[in-house]
């Protein structure tokens, strides 16, 4: 690996190669002190969007900054970096919490009214506003009704359907796109060690810091773990408990993610009648077995587009914070994915 100080300030990195056009524009909104109030940042998790606006929030204070660029050494920036800037207020659900609370809103409401400590701008930054409760949502309403001169706040979430709307309607929109494979592999490329570069840009859908997280965190030998235990039950060797706890183990949202990749990977070597790459050989097991299924190919990736499509739906519900249960949501995957293979594979279940 190549994270050797534990933690790399990957804001300072920001923007990162497939951010340049929202930098751009955000830029020169700034610069021609064009920047709305609110800014509503939206788009996937795992696609550096907190580090984007850190790293701009560096920039609009720094006392020097360069064309593009906060200079990184003045009084502010290091300010910022230590996370002690007083013209800098960071809230997200606290440590335990699923929600905002509405304490935290009146801190930004307090810090929004006061005057700056530097005499320019002062920035609030509201990370998985999603998750702001009733109250909260509408406590925060009240300050982005009443903009306060050279204060900017930033709500940054990947579920923007799940604000208000009265709330997104006044906040300016900057979307993030997933990146293409390419540029999410070029980035991780000197990251990773070039042999887990593409099975992490498969698991994470090529949202480049999610795939560093996964291959830094040890998330890879979970994923094979995970299969490892999927290929067990799919040859009707043993009961859905062993990937259940697997699932519970390294977070529900990961193991939905590594059964919508190795799906894919599935529902390709049954179309294509050929074997997974040699990058990644966790799936190769589940491949052969699947080879050789009872019905069509064709009915088979079918099947396993429908499985997709329960993977998707569930996803949904766990990101929603709403959610009943995980582990039920995890069961419930399981016992539909073995009967997939009974039916599939004509295993005696
Ligand atoms: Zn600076």
């Amino acid at each position: 690996m190549s994270e050797n100080d534990g933690e790399t300030d990957l804001a300072a990195l920001a923007p990162f190669s497939w951010q340049q056009q929202q930098w751009h524009q955000i830029l020169g909104q700034f610069r021609a002190n064009r920047l709305a109030h609110s800014t509503l940042v939206w788009g996937e998790s795992g696609l550096g969007k907190v580090e984007f606006i850190n790293s701009f929030s560096r920039l609009m204070l720094c006392q020097q900054p360069t064309a593009e660029r906060a200079c990184g050494s003045c009084k502010s920036c290091l300010l910022v970096k230590n996370n002690s800037h007083p013209d800098l207020q960071v809230i997200a659900p606290e440590a335990g919490s699923k929600e905002i609370k509405i304490d935290q809103v009146r801190a930004v409401t307090d810090f929004v009214n006061r005057t700056s400590h530097a005499g320019g701008a002062k920035i609030a930054i509201i990370d998985r506003a999603h998750r702001l409760n009733i109250s909260s949502a509408n406590a925060l309403l009240k300050t982005l009704e009443e903009p306060s001169n050279n204060t900017y706040l930033f709500l940054i979430t990947n579920l923007s359907g799940r604000l208000k709307p009265t709330i997104r309607s006044r906040c300016q929109r900057l979307q993030f796109t997933v990146p293409t494979t390419a540029i999410c592999r070029d980035w991780l490329s000197g990251r990773l060690q070039a042999d887990v570069i593409d099975s992490a840009v498969q698991a994470a859908s090529n949202r480049p810091l999610l795939a560093l997280e996964l291959a830094s965190s040890g998330a890879v030998t979970n994923r094979q773990e995970f299969i490892a235990a999927l290929t067990e039950l799919s040859r009707a060797r043993a009961p859905i408990q062993a990937p259940v706890n697997l699932a519970n183990k390294m977070g529900e949202s990961a193991a939905i993610e590594y059964l919508l990749w190795i799906s894919s990977i599935l529902i390709k070597c049954i179309l294509t009648a050929q074997m997974p790459s040699a990058a990644d050989d966790s799936g190769v097991g589940l491949c052969s077995l699947f080879s050789t299924a009872d019905i069509s190919r064709r009915g088979l990736a079918v099947a396993l587009l429908c499985y997709q499509q329960e993977l998707s739906t569930a996803r949904k519900q766990l990101m929603s914070g709403a959610n009943p249960n995980p582990q039920l949501i995890m069961e419930s995957l399981m016992w539909r994915w073995s009967e997939l293979c009974r039916q599939s594979l004509g295993q005696a279940g």
